[in-house]
């Protein structure tokens, strides 16, 4: 951390992830390494000794892969462990490090962190394309070091020492559950879109975050302080004494608008004129719980099962599934939880498992389940233990067509018919359901609707697989458009398709938490939206204030129009007649 003069400031543009205002110093994360404690060391000598220690090992295994190399591929490709090898006896590098655990009396993992991030900085800043690249050679060598630090192959971060802002090319879903609230201020990535899994989270952990930020890492340096604007998807890299005095007057009116929706955050959903509809909560697992109650959402719409797979790192045991369900089915206190099966793949990664070219189309969700009998009967059946304790759902992702659907439920029928022969039996009898997020389930919805007692449409990937845009890629994320038409007519026809079969239509991708979008969702035909629950008491005050006539006018309104720009100003407009949003 410089002492050096303030650099000026400097304001980015990214994609808006989750709302809420963070200002502190940044803590770049390094791909693929550990955010590691830091932490005053008792004896320093014998933190220098671990590092050379660490780094006799780490030249070791290069070493051996080096060898493993040559004998499959040939000399020339093994060339990449000399430049790696190189690194490791870099004199001034480990000179530096030593230096820093003697200058500051903290643990080696932390000094040796920061002093890899400068030279990676140093490097990455370099005209030359030679030595630029070096910097990803210091990066790879730096998490094999650490790897023998922490004792461990995991990369996943812990609790920064401080509370920081935390900035990375990009995170995975586990880096982010692990992140709270409570060690981190906000977070900011280089990559990924707003319906990535990251940006999810940081929505449901309450965590401001940008992501998408062009040219994040070139601009943010160590010692650097940020204000993270997760209203705008604006980055100010050390703002000026105006910028700060600007925010905090913007801080206090986010805080009046907060409290006036949270005054009417426990009355019914309702429209004006008496319309029901439901607003529930996206979950990630029983910590979630307590949020779903102080926002008052009416049961659970979508658990994401896999979290606990990302968590863990692993794949959990029947008993370990068991006990995590049960505990959301308790909390719920009656109200229904909605379990969608494990979906995991696309950017949800376990193991080399889903390790493939094209992750999002491909090995997914229930194409996963259907394929692995031994993990999707240990998931069902520890959904089954738990529904004793009160009102379960369970909804199947990824359902590309009827005879999907048909084997998806056979598969669970079986199971429970088991289950119901070893006594036990849910307290309510379990209503089942298909996501809707594939373009194929939307086109023979007619079908789908004869099968389920409810669908539940995941926009997330509606509006990915409808546009062929992947949800996760900042390039394009300006053609991840929802507001395009064929994405307003395709939910007008789910809607439809459900109400005429008089099954539920529910919708649980990000649109139904978007004040903007939820009164379209309602006005073309949906009656039930779940959504991270910091979301609901907006949702519900804009939702509370419209008539059901004047939702449905809204939604016929967005049908006859052809262009996304006029779709979104009428979202605007209509949002802004209720409430004055985003001023
Ligand atoms: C969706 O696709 O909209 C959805 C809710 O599922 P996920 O975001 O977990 O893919
Ligand atoms: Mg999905």
């Amino acid at each position: 951390m410089s002492a050096e003069s303030p650099r000026p400031e400097v304001r980015l543009k990214g994609i808006a992830a989750a709302p809420g205002v963070g200002h502190g110093s940044v803590y770049i994360l390094l791909q693929g390494m550990a955010i590691v404690a830091c932490e005053k060391a008792t004896d320093l000598e014998s933190e220098v000794k671990r590092f050379e220690q660490a780094l006799h090992e780490t030249r070791l295994e290069i070493s051996k892969l080096r060898q493993e190399v040559v004998e499959r591929l040939g000399e020339s490709e093994a060339a990449i462990f000399d430049a790696h090898l190189l690194v490791l006896e870099d004199v001034a590098l480990i000179d530096d490090v030593a230096k820093e655990v003697r200058k500051t009396g903290f643990n080696i993992e932390f000094c040796f962190q920061e002093v890899a991030q400068r030279y990676i900085t140093i490097f990455e800043n370099i005209e030359d394309d030679f030595l630029r690249e070096r910097a990803a050679d210091i990066r790879d060598v730096t998490g094999r070091v650490m790897d023998k630090l922490l004792g461990t192959k995991s990369t996943k971060p812990a609790v920064a020492v401080e509370k920081q802002i935390v900035a990375a090319k990009d995170l995975t879903p586990s880096e982010t559950a692990s992140m709270s609230a409570d060690s981190v201020i906000a977070f900011v990535t280089q990559e990924g879109g707003r319906t990535g899994h990251s940006a999810i989270m940081a929505r449901a952990l309450e965590i401001p975050a940008v992501v998408g930020v062009r040219g994040l890492l070139d601009t943010v340096q160590d010692g650097d302080v940020l204000l993270v604007d997760g209203e705008e998807g604006l980055v100010i890299v050390n703002p000026s004494a105006a910028t700060l005095d600007s925010y905090r007057d913007k801080q206090l009116a986010i805080k009046s608008r907060r409290n006036r929706v949270m005054s009417e955050v426990a009355l019914p959903d309702e429209t004006v004129d008496g319309a029901a509809y439901s607003l529930l909560a996206n979950i990630g697992g029983p910590e979630d719980m307590e949020d779903a109650r102080t926002y008052v959402a009416h049961g659970v719409g979508l658990y994401r099962t896999e979290n606990l797979f990302l968590r863990l790192d692993a794949w959990p045991s029947e008993e370990e599934q068991y006990v995590e369900y049960s505990d959301v089915v308790r909390q719920a206190h009656g109200q229904l939880v909605t379990f969608r099966t494990l979906d995991l793949g696309g950017d949800k990664k376990l193991g080399d498992l889903t390790d493939e070219a094209n992750p999002f189309m491909g090995y997914r969700a229930i194409r996963l389940c259907l394929d692995r009998p031994d993990i999707f009967a240990s998931q069902l059946r520890a959904i089954l233990r738990a529904s004793v304790f009160g009102p379960v759902a369970v909804m199947f992702p990824m359902i590309s067509g009827v005879e999907e659907l048909r084997r998806a439920k056979e598969f669970f029928l079986n199971i429970a018919a088991q289950m119901a022969s070893e006594g036990i039996v849910p307290k309510v009898p379990i209503r089942l359901g298909a996501m809707i997020e594939i373009p194929a389930a939307a086109v023979v919805i007619d079908d789908l609707v004869t099968e389920v007692d409810f669908v539940s449409v995941g926009t997330n990937d509606l509006v990915q697989y409808l546009l062929a845009v992947d949800r996760g890629n900042q390039r394009i994320a300006t053609w991840y458009e929802p507001a395009n038409p064929a994405v307003v007519r395709t939910l007008e026809r789910i809607f439809a398709s459900a109400a005429k079969k008089g099954v539920t239509a529910a919708v649980c991708g990000e649109l139904a938490g978007d004040p903007l979008w939820a009164p379209l969702l309602i006005g073309l035909g949906a009656t039930e939206l779940s959504m991270s629950s910091p979301s609901i008491p907006e949702v519900r005050f804009i939702l509370r204030h419209s008539s059901a006539q004047e939702l449905k006018a809204l939604g016929k309104a967005a049908m006859a129009l052809g262009d996304s720009v006029k779709i979104k100003n009428l979202l605007a407009d209509f949002a802004l007649s209720k409430v004055k949003y985003r001023t």
